[in-house]
């Protein structure tokens, strides 16, 4: 296990950013959404143009909850990432921009979020932390990639069969709204409904 520390100077910016959006946490589901959909679309691209040799397979994206562990998965069989893909992409695009963007927008609309690149970040308003468990379509080994919102994060090897991602959201006690089933499917229905990937909900599997 390797361990990073991400490039901000903040020590922690997760209550910092939770405060400021306060009124707009249930955007966290869209943004993972969007993302599964995203990288659900660059694999059938990579696949239409014959750069990829895989089978698509199945495509759905999966969001479950897990009311004993306290977790919410958004799962696809999307591109997935290498360790230096989520180092690139989770790493620096998630954190960078904080600060400037806090500061810059503090008074203004949550809805801002997303144009920046912090899409990905929104999680961490209900989240005492944030897994991401991911397999690229390339030959590269699984990856688990784990943060508290501090600065601080690990990464290491980890072992997943298929190509895609689980983004897993250990929910925090103040956020525990967000375990009940009906306020996630009602979330999905509000956000998702129109997304051009198949969007499954469902309880996870004991
Ligand atoms: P944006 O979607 O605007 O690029 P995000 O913060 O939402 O910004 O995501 C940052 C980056 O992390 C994405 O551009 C993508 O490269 C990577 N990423 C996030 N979620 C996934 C996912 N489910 N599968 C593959 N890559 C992802
Ligand atoms: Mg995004």
């Amino acid at each position: 296990m390797q361990k990073g520390k991400i490039g901000v100077s903040t020590e922690n910016i997760f209550p910092i950013i939770k405060k400021f959006l306060y009124s707009d946490h249930e955007i966290f589901l869209r943004e993972l959404v969007s993302n599964a959909v995203d990288a659900t679309q660059k694999l059938k691209t990579l696949v239409g143009t014959g750069e990829c040799k895989q089978e698509l397979g199945d495509l759905t994206i999966r969001v479950s909850v897990d009311k004993e562990k306290k977790t919410i998965t958004v799962s696809d069989a999307g591109v997935g990432m290498t360790q230096d893909e989520v180092e690139k992409y989770i790493n620096q695009i998630a954190f960078s921009g904080a600060e400037e963007f806090l500061d810059k927008f503090k008074d203004q609309s949550v809805q801002i979020i997303g144009h920046f690149g912090m899409g990905f970040y929104s999680s961490f308003m209900v989240s005492s932390s944030v897994e991401v468990v991911t397999k690229s379509w390339k030959d590269a080994p699984a990856v688990r990639w784990e943060c508290d919102g501090s600065p601080e994060y690990t990464i290491e090897d980890t072992t997943r069969e298929r190509r895609g991602t689980d983004i897993i959201l250990h929910v925090a006690d103040d956020s525990e709204e967000f375990l009940e089933e009906s306020r996630i499917s009602a979330l999905l229905n509000k956000y998702c409904k129109f997304m051009p990937i198949e969007i499954a909900f469902g309880k996870k599997k004991e």
